[in-house]
C-alpha cells in the first residue's frame, strides 16, 4: 500500500519531520494513519493491497469511506470481500471504497453500490447553489447497512457536492 507518507514512517509508526508536517497541517489525518496501518497489516494476507494507492479516509457516523487510486477499487473489493469485511470488523463501520479522480457519476455509483442509480441531475436553487439529485432503484430486502445521511455527508466532504437522495421502485 502506498500513500502520501514515506513507507518507512508508515511501517515504523514514528514520523519523520516531513510526514509530521503533513499530519499537523491536516493533509493526512489521524484517521488516514489508522486506516493506512490497518491496510498495511492486511498486506501479507492479501498481496493485491501492495499496489493500492490510499488517498484518504472519511468517516461519518458508522460509515467509513476509503478513497483509493484509479483502478484500485477491485484490489480492495477482491478476495470475496474479505478485505472490506476485515476493515469493517476492525473499525466497527460499514466500509465504502471510492476511486480518486473519477467523474461524479462514477463516484456516486461507487458510493451507493450495490444499488443502481436511475437518474442523476442537478437542481439549481434560488441562491445560485446546486444540489445533485440521485434517484436510486429500491431493492427488495431493504438497505440495512445503508445510511443515506452518512453517505450524503461523505459526498459533501470528498467531492463538495450536496446530495438529494430519492428512491424509486
Ligand atoms: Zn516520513
Amino acid at each position: 500500500m502506498k500513500m502520501g507518507l514515506c513507507s518507512f514512517c508508515l511501517k515504523s509508526g514514528i514520523l519523520c519531520q516531513k510526514c509530521l508536517t503533513k499530519l499537523k497541517s491536516g493533509e493526512i489525518s489521524e484517521l488516514d494513519l489508522r486506516i493506512a496501518r490497518l491496510l498495511l497489516s492486511l498486506e501479507e494476507k492479501y498481496p493485491s493491497l501492495q499496489n493500492v494507492y490510499f488517498h484518504k479516509a472519511f468517516d461519518a457516523d458508522r460509515t467509513l469511506a476509503l478513497v483509493v487510486g484509479p483502478g484500485d477499487v477491485p484490489r480492495l473489493l477482491g478476495y470475496g470481500g474479505k478485505i472490506i469485511r476485515a476493515l469493517g470488523e476492525e473499525t466497527g463501520k460499514s466500509v465504502r471504497v471510492l476511486e480518486h479522480g473519477v467523474d461524479d457519476r462514477k463516484f456516486l455509483e461507487d458510493l451507493f453500490a450495490p444499488l443502481n442509480i436511475m437518474t442523476i441531475n442537478t437542481i439549481w436553487l434560488p441562491d445560485g447553489s446546486t444540489e445533485t439529485r440521485v434517484i436510486l432503484r429500491r431493492r427488495r430486502g431493504g438497505h440495512s447497512s445503508f445510511d443515506v445521511k452518512a453517505l450524503k455527508e461523505i459526498a459533501s466532504r470528498v467531492r463538495n457536492i450536496t446530495l438529494r437522495v430519492e428512491f424509486a421502485d
